[in-house]
């Protein structure tokens, strides 16, 4: 099939290189000149395990391609994905310019029948917005020509984003019109070869359905962290909780980690697109605005433990941060609890010795040459004559370092763990003041 991705972002990028992979004719449109370039020239933008070189295999065998040119885009794909950004406006909700921008552009140059796919994360209602948008441009030309619009969420989870789209626990598809979802079970048959995984409902149950599941998600995230803050006071170990609700199947074991806060380019965003909906349409939803309180609270739990610690004038202090990026695996810095804290920290007078593992470029972008942060290559650089280390995100490199080595190159043997990695009675032990998530 010929496919045009719109987009080429994390989803983007990513959605059009496995249809490629399958052996579709994938066009991958993006505005920003810099990113094609890059793809053009063989590298590839973001940091995505297992992407780089299926883009290469895929471009390679002439089935994946990149474009500024939007008229070519259009004319390529009978289906048009759009996975554009949906930041979050001023009010919270989402900004739909790129998304609207998108469909003009597809109106605008389409000559043939088009099925209009939307994969950005959107509020319901966003179909009929990419309707009514599209239809203008044609109504402009005085065209007869027909087109579908669709809904197809993307789940996928940034750092096994490859391994996710290929093999997909549910492909949720709304559509108005049979042929519509014809077309998408055809794309999509071959990732699902060993049983059924596409669901097919109306157009609007879908949009909300990628709202609910991230919203599902945060929930369970900031309800631990609530409980975890509790557990400490009470002298309970959270860990021994999770343990012990999370083996009831009822419940289960997945996002139940207590930490930092989350961070990413989607469940803070999404949780409030949805509370603003929800508040738009009159139907309140509670459990959803305490899980945003609870999760900007909890992005702070850091830095107030460093603060207890070692009093609100940190200056002339300096920590090791381990982890900048929102989570493993990724280079995504949006909305990432190590900004909180690193933040705080510098208002505060302290210096930050920092080391990620794919992160450094996208720190680097952010804040400049911030001159109380210095970004360094490995964990152990990290800690030379640091007051103390602080984990923000739960890297595999640092789940077993040389402890003894860790203990001789800080200042003090203090540990905040952001990430509950390591075992706090066997950290007593090998002499370490060891403070993390929940626990004593
Ligand atoms: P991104 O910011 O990485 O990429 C978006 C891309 O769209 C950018 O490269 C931008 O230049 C391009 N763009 C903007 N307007 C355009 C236009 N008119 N024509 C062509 N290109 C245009 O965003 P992302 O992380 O890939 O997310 C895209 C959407 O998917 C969002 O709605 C997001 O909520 C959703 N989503 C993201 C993830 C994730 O893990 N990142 C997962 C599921 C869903």
């Amino acid at each position: 099939m010929k496919v045009t991705v719109i987009g080429t972002g994390y989803v983007g990028l990513v959605s059009g290189t496995c249809l490629a992979e399958v052996g579709n004719d994938v066009l991958c449109l993006d505005v920003d000149a810099k990113k094609i370039a890059i793809l053009q020239g063989g590298g590839i933008p973001i940091y995505e395990p297992g992407l780089e070189d299926m883009v290469k295999r895929n471009v390679a065998a002439g089935r994946l391609h990149f474009t500024t040119d939007i008229e070519a885009a259009v004319h390529h794909g009978a289906i048009q994905f759009i996975a554009v950004g949906t930041p979050p406006d001023e009010d919270g909700s989402a900004d739909l310019q790129y998304v609207v921008a998108a469909a003009r552009n597809i109106g605008k140059h389409m000559t043939e029948y088009k099925l209009v796919v939307d994969k950005s994360t959107v509020p319901v209602g966003t179909a009929d917005k990419v309707r009514a948008a599209l239809q203008e441009e044609l109504d402009g030309r005085a065209s007869k020509l027909k087109f579908s619009v669709a809904s197809n969420p993307e789940f996928l989870k940034e750092g096994a984003a490859v391994e996710d789209f290929m093999r997909p626990d549910r492909i949720v598809i709304g559509t108005d019109n049979e042929d519509a979802t014809q077309m998408m079970r055809n794309l999509y048959a071959p990732f699902q070869r060993n049983r059924e995984r596409l669901i097919s409902m109306d157009i609007r149950s879908a949009e909300l359905t990628k709202y609910a599941a991230n919203a599902m998600l945060a929930t369970r995230i900031s309800f631990m962290n609530e409980l975890a803050n509790l557990a400490e006071k009470l002298g309970a170990d959270i860990e021994n909780v999770r343990h012990g609700i999370g083996s009831d199947p009822r419940i289960g074991y997945h996002f139940l980690y207590p930490g930092c806060g989350y961070g990413g380019s989607c469940f803070p965003k999404d949780v409030q697109a949805l509370r603003r909906t929800a508040g738009e349409y009159g139907a309140p939803m509670h459990v959803i605005d305490a899980v945003e309180v609870a999760n900007d609270a909890q992005k702070h739990v850091l830095l107030d433990k460093i603060i207890a610690r070692f009093g609100n004038d940190l200056h002339g202090k300096t920590f090791a941060v381990w982890g900048l990026a929102f989570k493993p695996n990724t280079d995504d810095m949006r909305e990432a609890p190590s900004r909180v804290l690193m933040e705080g920290l510098w208002e505060r007078g302290a210096k930050v010795v920092a080391h990620d593992p794919a992160a450094t470029h996208e720190t680097h972008r952010i804040y400049g040459d911030h001159p109380q942060l210095q970004l360094v290559d490995t964990p152990m650089a990290a800690l030379q004559g640091a007051d103390a280390l602080a984990i923000v995100t739960e890297w595999k490199v640092f789940r077993s370092p040389d402890f003894c080595a860790v203990k001789a190159a800080l200042k003090t043997p203090l540990i905040f763990d952001g990430r509950n990695l390591y075992d706090p009675a066997s950290m007593r032990e090998a002499g370490f003041e060891y403070l993390a998530i929940g626990r004593q």
